[in-house]
C-alpha cells in the first residue's frame, strides 16, 4: 500500500518535468539551397544560401573559431541535421563548401568555408517565413556579399611590421562614457579594424592583446601593465608602435582628437603628426594637435611610437560616435593612412632608421 503511494508521488513530481521537456521545440534541417545573384548597378554579386527548417527558429548564433578563421559557423540549438549530412560543394567564388555537423544531441552547425578570413567578408543573416505558394519552408538566409573593400590609400605600409596596442582591457576598462561605453571596447574595436586594413595592404601587425584581457595580468600595477605593452617593441623587430586610446575629462564639453609622442628620436614626432592629420581628415573632429607627453609606452618603446586619443567618451556626442561602427571604420582608415604616409615620408628621406 505504502509503495503504491510512493509511486504516485514520484509520478507527480516527474510529470511537470516531462511536460516541460516536451514543450522545448526541436527543429530539423529540411533543405539547403543556394543561388548566385548577379551584380547590378545597385549591388554587388551576392551568394544567397537558404537553410530550410521544419519550424521557426530565432536563437541561431554566428560563431567563428577566431578572428583569423575562414569558417563562418552558424550554430542552431535544439536542431537535428535531418537529411543534411554530407558536405556540399558550392559553385561560387565566395564559398567553396558547406559542412553540416551534429555537435551534440541538441546542437547542429552549418559551416561555410570562405576564401578569406570571416572578418574580411560582408555578410547578412536573416530569416524568411514559410512560403506555401513557392513550397518553401521556414528559412535562415545567409547573404554573402563579398570581400570588404577598403577605399584607403595605404600602400606605404606594405612589408612593414607594426605593433598595435589597444589601450586598457580585462580588469581595466579605461574611461567609461556617459551611457556606459567602455574605453577598452572602443580601443579594441578600432584596433581590429586597423589590423584588418593594414594586413589587407600587406603589413604585418602584432597586437598587444587579441581579446578583452590585461596584457601583464589582472590587477597588476600600472608600470607592470604598461611595460608588458612596451615590451612588444623589444621582442619584435617592428617599424612602429601605436597605442589606441579614447579620452575623458571632467567637463563634458571637451571634445576632439589628439595624438601624443615622446621625442626620443626625430621620427616619433613625424609619426604623430601624420597620424593626427589623417585622423582629422577622416574623423572630422576638432584638431587638438600632435603633442608631446611623457607616457610610459611612448618613452619605453624601442621604435617610433605614438598614442592616439580618438575622441572624448565624456562628451555625449563623441561617445555615440566612438561607439558606432561607421565612425570606428573612419578612424581606423585615418590611422592606417597616417601610418602609410609616415612610411612614405621616411622612404622619401632615404631614411634607414631601424
Ligand atoms: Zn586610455
Amino acid at each position: 500500500m505504502k509503495y503504491k503511494w510512493m509511486i504516485v508521488l514520484c509520478l507527480c513530481l516527474l510529470l511537470p518535468q516531462i511536460v516541460f521537456a516536451a514543450s522545448i521545440k526541436s527543429h530539423r534541417f529540411e533543405s539547403f539551397q543556394y543561388e548566385v545573384i548577379a551584380a547590378n548597378n545597385n549591388s554587388p554579386q551576392i551568394l544567397r544560401i537558404e537553410i530550410g527548417l521544419n519550424s521557426e527558429i530565432d536563437d541561431y548564433e554566428v560563431k567563428t573559431k577566431s578572428s583569423y578563421a575562414t569558417d563562418l559557423i552558424i550554430e542552431f540549438p535544439n536542431t537535428k541535421l535531418g537529411r543534411l549530412k554530407k558536405p556540399l560543394a558550392i559553385q561560387s567564388d565566395l564559398v567553396k563548401i558547406a559542412k553540416f555537423n551534429q555537435e551534440n544531441k541538441d546542437t547542429a552547425t552549418v559551416s561555410l568555408t570562405l576564401p578569406v578570413k570571416t572578418d574580411n567578408i560582408n555578410y547578412k543573416i536573416y530569416t524568411l517565413p514559410k512560403d506555401r505558394k513557392a513550397r518553401k519552408p521556414f528559412r535562415v538566409v545567409i547573404d554573402i556579399l563579398g570581400e570588404k573593400s577598403y577605399n584607403f590609400n595605404v600602400n606605404g605600409v606594405a612589408g612593414k611590421s607594426i605593433i598595435i596596442d589597444p589601450g586598457h582591457g580585462g580588469s581595466d576598462s579605461g574611461a567609461v562614457g556617459v551611457t556606459g561605453v567602455k574605453e577598452k571596447d572602443v580601443n579594441f574595436a578600432v584596433a581590429l579594424k586597423v589590423r584588418d586594413i593594414l594586413t589587407h595592404a600587406g603589413a604585418e601587425v602584432i597586437m598587444t592583446r587579441l581579446n578583452d584581457r590585461d596584457v601583464y595580468g589582472p590587477n597588476a600595477t600600472d608600470k607592470q601593465e604598461l611595460d608588458a605593452r612596451a615590451d612588444f617593441s623589444r621582442r619584435y623587430h617592428a617599424d612602429a608602435f601605436l597605442s589606441i586610446h579614447s579620452n575623458s575629462f571632467v567637463n563634458s564639453k571637451a571634445n576632439g582628437t589628439e595624438t601624443y609622442y615622446y621625442n626620443k628620436t626625430i621620427y616619433d614626432k613625424i609619426l604623430a603628426e601624420n597620424l593626427q592629420r589623417s585622423l582629422i581628415d577622416s574623423g572630422q573632429r576638432m584638431d587638438r594637435g600632435a603633442l608631446t607627453a611623457n607616457f610610459y609606452v611612448l618613452k619605453n618603446s624601442t621604435v617610433p611610437a605614438a598614442l592616439v586619443e580618438l575622441g572624448f567618451l565624456s562628451n555625449p556626442d563623441e561617445e555615440e560616435l566612438l561607439n558606432s561602427d561607421d565612425f570606428q571604420t573612419k578612424l581606423a582608415g585615418g590611422i592606417s593612412v597616417g601610418l602609410s604616409k609616415f612610411f612614405y615620408e621616411m622612404s622619401g628621406k632615404g631614411s634607414n632608421y631601424l
